[in-house]
């Protein structure tokens, strides 16, 4: 993974698909690069006395569609380039799902679950002081990713409330319910991985019910992966790979009957590491790590991090897989797009397959704008809309134009930015 430039790669996918475009020289070099960046330090007062310097980053990429958008990411190994290419991907991803936003990504190089929640909340806010004068509902708006939670937005509303002298919940989304949070967003990712599957499926004219799913990652989005796969679809989820907080490896959890995912959600803390010693009591057999990967099933769900379907990888996934649900951002490198244009495998790029959570944190906005909250069923039926018509958009521009998938839901997200910018005139 180490040896894969996350931003690199978001630009080479850019790159192919610019060029099949015949996109301007002037437009290419706009897309290639984010528009603005920020770099900056957040000094936080730890709880024994000491003072830490943390490496904090906002970057973003395009604001032609709307203000820009997405989450902020606390993690030990972040870079910058790694917030350049989720930023990217973000542009993207607003564009392919149809909604009114750009692109944005932040982070801050930590490990919190390091830090006690006194400190948590003192580097929360900390972040907001660097960056208030640069969000802001019309301008730019996080959310959380990995390593960050609700609590941890309510803190950054909050933070952000008091500097600019108002109660402003649109600053930020994916809040806690009754703190400005929308209902259906904590399993809005994971739902909308479901509801492109669902759709791929269809595609393929195959049925739910005889299909076994393999995920890696038992976070936010592959829990709830799992729980729809099973409720919605009847699909049997059989192994899911997690990161192990102690041993500071990762593990595959399966079981050839199915994996039971509210028993396993019990047993896994909230960075998503699942008790080993709980789950083989319970009949789980412990795998290794890439074991997810050679399962014998028909959805391969990579939903933790970048770069694990790699050339070192691609070869151990069997021959029975139909669909590639890309729950993750940017699990699968070039190689492994090279593998499944040959395999045939239906490959659901993650601007497309994941879009589910940022268009919940959009009508998370659009309620806190009218003040006014949804109930469960009108968010899930409008996120069930939204993603069924994304995943339409792009197999219509894979059909007509013979294209991969990615490539497909790259065209229809440039279109829709190039248009906006061609509308506002910057080109
Ligand atoms: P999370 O922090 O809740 O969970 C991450 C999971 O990945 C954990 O179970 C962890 O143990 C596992 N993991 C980490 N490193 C691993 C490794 N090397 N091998 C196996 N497992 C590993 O994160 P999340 O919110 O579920 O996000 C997962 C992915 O989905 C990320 O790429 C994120 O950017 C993307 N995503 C998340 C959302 C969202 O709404 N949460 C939306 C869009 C995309």
């Amino acid at each position: 993974m180490a040896s894969i430039n996350p931003f690199q790669m978001a630009q080479q996918q850019f790159d192919e698909v610019a060029e099949q475009l015949e996109l301007s020289d002037n437009i290419t070099r706009i897309l290639r690069w984010p528009l603005r960046e920020f770099h900056f330090q957040i000094p936080v007062q730890m709880d024994d006395g000491s003072m830490e310097c943390f490496r904090g980053y906002r970057i973003q990429h395009n604001d032609a569609l709307g203000p820009c958008k997405g989450g902020i990411r606390f993690h030990p190994a972040e870079t910058v380039d790694t917030v350049r290419a989720l930023g990217t991907w973000m542009t993207w991803k607003c564009a392919v799902a149809d909604i009114p936003l750009g692109g944005g990504k932040g982070g801050v190089i930590v490990d919190p679950s390091g830090l006690s929640d006194a400190e948590k909340q003192r580097l929360c806010r900390g972040w907001i002081d660097q960056m208030w004068r640069n969000i802001g509902p019309r301008i730019d708006v996080p959310a959380p990713d990995v390593g960050t939670t609700p609590q941890m937005m309510g803190w950054m509303m909050d933070q952000y409330s008091k500097l600019i002298g108002e109660y402003t919940p649109g600053v930020i989304t994916g809040k806690p319910l009754g703190g400005g949070g929308s209902k259906g967003r904590t399993e809005a990712t994971g739902f909308g991985v479901v509801v492109t599957t669902r759709e791929a499926l269809k595609h393929l004219e195959l049925d739910p019910k005889a299909c076994r799913a393999s995920l890696q990652g038992f976070g936010n989005v592959a829990q709830y992966a799992a729980k729809f796969y099973k409720e919605l679809l009847g699909v049997t989820v059989v192994a899911v790979s997690c990161w192990d907080r102690r041993d500071k490896r990762s593990y595959t959890f399966y079981r050839e009957k199915g994996l039971d995912y509210a028993f396993l959600q019990s047993i896994t803390d909230q960075y998503g590491t699942i008790d080993k010693a709980k789950a083989k009591e319970a009949g789980v057999s412990i795998e290794d790590a890439d074991a997810w990967l050679s399962k014998e099933v028909e959805i391969l769900v990579p939903a933790a991090i970048e770069s694990v379907i790699t050339k070192d990888t691609v070869g151990l996934i069997k021959g029975s897989v139909k669909v590639v649900a890309e729950g993750a951002n940017g699990p699968c490198t070039p190689n492994a797009d090279d593998h499944f244009r040959k395999s045939g495998a239906f490959v659901i790029p993650d601007i497309l397959c994941n879009a589910g959570g940022v268009t919940c944190s959009y009508f998370e906005g659009v309620q806190n704008d009218m003040n006014f909250y949804w109930e469960l069923d009108e968010v899930i039926n409008n996120l069930d809309k939204k993603m069924t018509n994304a995943f339409a958009s792009v197999v219509q521009m894979a059909d007509k134009r013979g294209v991969y998938t990615r490539n497909a839901a790259y065209m229809v997200a440039i279109d829709r930015v190039v248009r906006g910018m061609e509308l506002r005139g910057w080109i």
